[in-house]
């Protein structure tokens, strides 16, 4: 492929993001990269200029990438990426494994990720954003990753060097995370899966979970007290302040603010990025405006604007 290095996976050039997000929504990246394997993936980005930005991409499910699409080589792994392995307390799974999947198959051999059964995203993803949900979280869990630097280099990385934080990570430019380890707690397979089930009934309940989403909109404003007393713990919600603010199945466009859970940004069709960034600045206003409180996007938002 002119002007990119060779290598034995795929290289399309102008790719439609839209194709690869939850949101259905992006122009085209300057190309998506398939690597065939781990030495594929190193010898395609020792050869790539440095100049050249990498974009690694999971399942797309927490992004809006905007309608002028990314001026960059998408990094995206696929089936060779994808084992999961279950040795003792430690689970081994490739990037490319969906994190409902290991939860299962760890569930299966006795062993606790059942926190990754609701989340919609991939090993890589979940790692990179220090993913979470029912009080748990990547960062209670993950041992080491292994990554694929821009250099093209392997290297392994203990937890702590990734610095977990809420919804983020400090992961070198450019680094692809290719497999991770976890080591989880023992549990009987049938409560487990129990548990999973019960999980996933409480989510469908109460998020939209069939609609084209990417998760929360905004952060719950963190450590912020209610009646601003020293003793006053509750933290305030992003839906209840979004709620408050009448921005409920508010729409620009092909993009409304469900009316099943308030802080989950839907395309109902036909949405551009500009439309769901718009409505979301919208509801930043609003809620500041109600409130004074600026609301912190969850979802990243990445590229370039229409031309
Ligand atoms: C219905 C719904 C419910 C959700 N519920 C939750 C929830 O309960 N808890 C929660 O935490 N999140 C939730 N999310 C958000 C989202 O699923 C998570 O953030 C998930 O971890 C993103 O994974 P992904 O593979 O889709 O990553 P993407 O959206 O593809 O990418 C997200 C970030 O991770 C980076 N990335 C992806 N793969 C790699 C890799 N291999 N190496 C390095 N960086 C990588 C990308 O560059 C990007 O910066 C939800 C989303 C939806 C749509």
């Amino acid at each position: 492929m002119a002007g990119y290095p060779s290598l034995r996976g795929s290289l399309i050039e102008g790719k439609a993001m839209a194709d690869l997000t939850w949101l259905r929504v992006g122009g085209p990246a300057d190309a998506v990269v398939l690597p065939a394997d781990e030495a594929d993936l190193c010898a395609f980005l020792a050869a790539l200029d440095p100049a050249v930005p990498v974009f690694p991409l999971g399942a797309g499910s927490n992004l809006i990438v905007r309608d002028g699409g990314l001026r960059a080589v998408v990094v995206r792994l696929g089936r060779a990426f994808a084992g999961v392995e279950v040795q003792g307390d430690r689970v081994i799974a490739g990037a490319a494994a969906l994190d409902a999947r290991v939860a299962q198959l760890a569930a299966a051999a006795g062993r606790d990720l059942t926190f990754l059964r609701t989340i919609p995203g991939t090993i890589g993803g979940a790692v990179r954003m220090n993913a979470g949900c029912y009080g748990s979280y990547v960062t209670d869990v993950l041992e080491e990753v292994r990554v694929v630097t821009r250099q093209g280099k392997v290297e392994v990385l203990p937890a702590a060097a990734l610095d977990l934080r809420y919804r983020q990570s400090h992961l070198p430019e450019g680094a692809i995370v290719v497999s991770a380890v976890f080591r989880a707690c023992e549990g009987d397979p049938a409560a487990l899966q129990q548990r999973m089930e019960d999980q996933l009934a409480r989510r469908d309940a109460s998020q939209p979970v069939k609609d084209r989403t990417a998760g929360s909109t905004f952060r719950n404003p963190a450590g912020f007290s209610s009646t601003g007393r020293a003793d006053d713990t509750h933290e305030l919600k992003a839906w209840k302040l979004i709620q408050d603010a009448g921005m409920q199945g508010a729409r620009i466009g092909g993009a409304q603010m469900s009316e099943k859970h308030a802080n989950f940004l839907t395309n109902t069709g036909g949405a551009t990025a500009t439309d769901l960034e718009s409505l979301g600045e919208e509801v930043r206003n609003r809620v500041f405006q109600t409130a004074g409180i600026w609301l912190e996007w969850e979802i990243m938002r990445v590229g370039e604007p229409a031309a």
